[in-house]
């Protein structure tokens, strides 16, 4: 089988690194990204223990031009795109009162636009290889709503939307177009919520996790990157090519109720 190329975004920690760790364990070739100082070194570290090639970027998902170039570096080492995982994020919890601007405006553009941009520039790669498979990792806040947090839920859905379209334009390819939808899983993001969460449900720091993050989840414990791993390399499967469309939960039972 022809070695297989996947640029994941923001994958220099959290749930993106855990991707990249499936991803490598697995033999391919990984585009690394992410804005983390030591992001060069946790990307060369991770291709070094799985004997893998890899690239890093520090692409910052706000500038288009930057995610263009991204695609074209990839391509200049690699060939191709074969795999895109739309995977950087950002949160940010608060009444809607009081939700700063630009933080809205960043939410939809890094969670929701910088795919767009991503997506657009892998198209041509793909098209012309009859290949590609597109993963998005959305949230179970692409399905359901929390209070507090208007911009990450609307981007959230926004993004179960384009991959939906991906998935319909991508069908006469094999590119396929499906969204993750994780429940809470133990990252910087998450540990970045504690302060704001406990301040807007008026709690103490220390119930958050039981009141607020795991209460929606049926199983009562945070979801493992690596089972967001293991459903990514499904989707990014060369036989998966019937699977698109799908915004698959992974929340823990979260969805079931
Ligand atoms: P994280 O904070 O650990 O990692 C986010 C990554 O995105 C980092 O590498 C960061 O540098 C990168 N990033 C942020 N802004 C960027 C920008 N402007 N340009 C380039 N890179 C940027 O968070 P995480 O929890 O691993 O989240 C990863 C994805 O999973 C996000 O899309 C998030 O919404 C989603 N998600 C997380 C959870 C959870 O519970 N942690 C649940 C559902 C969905």
């Amino acid at each position: 089988m022809k070695k297989r190329t996947v640029l994941i975004t923001g994958s220099t920690s959290g749930i993106g690194l855990g991707i990249a760790n499936g991803f490598a364990r697995k033999g391919y070739n990984i585009i690394f990204n992410g804005l983390e100082k030591n992001g060069a070194a946790i990307a060369a570290e991770v291709a070094t223990f799985h004997q893998v090639e890899h690239l890093y970027s520090p692409a910052n998902m706000l500038d288009p031009a930057s995610l263009r170039s991204l695609v074209q570096e990839a391509a200049a080492q690699f060939g191709t795109v074969d795999v895109l995982i739309n995977n950087a994020g950002i949160q940010h919890v608060s009444p809607i009162e009081d939700f700063p601007e630009d933080k809205w405006n960043d939410i939809i553009a890094i969670n929701l636009t910088s795919a767009f941009h991503l997506i657009k520039a892998a198209w041509p790669l793909m098209k012309a290889q009859q290949f590609g498979r597109i993963i998005n990792i959305a949230s179970a806040h692409g399905l359901f709503a929390s209070e507090f947090k208007s911009a990450y839920v609307a981007a959230k859905h926004g993004l179960i939307g384009l991959t939906k379209t991906i998935a319909l334009e991508g069908a006469p390819h094999n590119i396929t177009c499906n969204a993750i939808c994780p429940g809470y899983v133990k990252t910087p993001l998450v540990e970045k919520q504690v302060a704001d969460q406990a301040k807007a449900h008026h709690l103490p720091e220390n119930e958050v996790a039981a009141n607020i993050f795991l209460a929606k989840q049926a199983v009562k414990s945070f979801v493992p990157v690596e089972v967001i791993a293991d459903t990514a390399l499904l989707f990014a499967s060369e036989g998966a090519t019937t699977i698109t469309g799908v915004a698959l939960p992974v929340d823990g039972g979260w969805s079931a109720q």
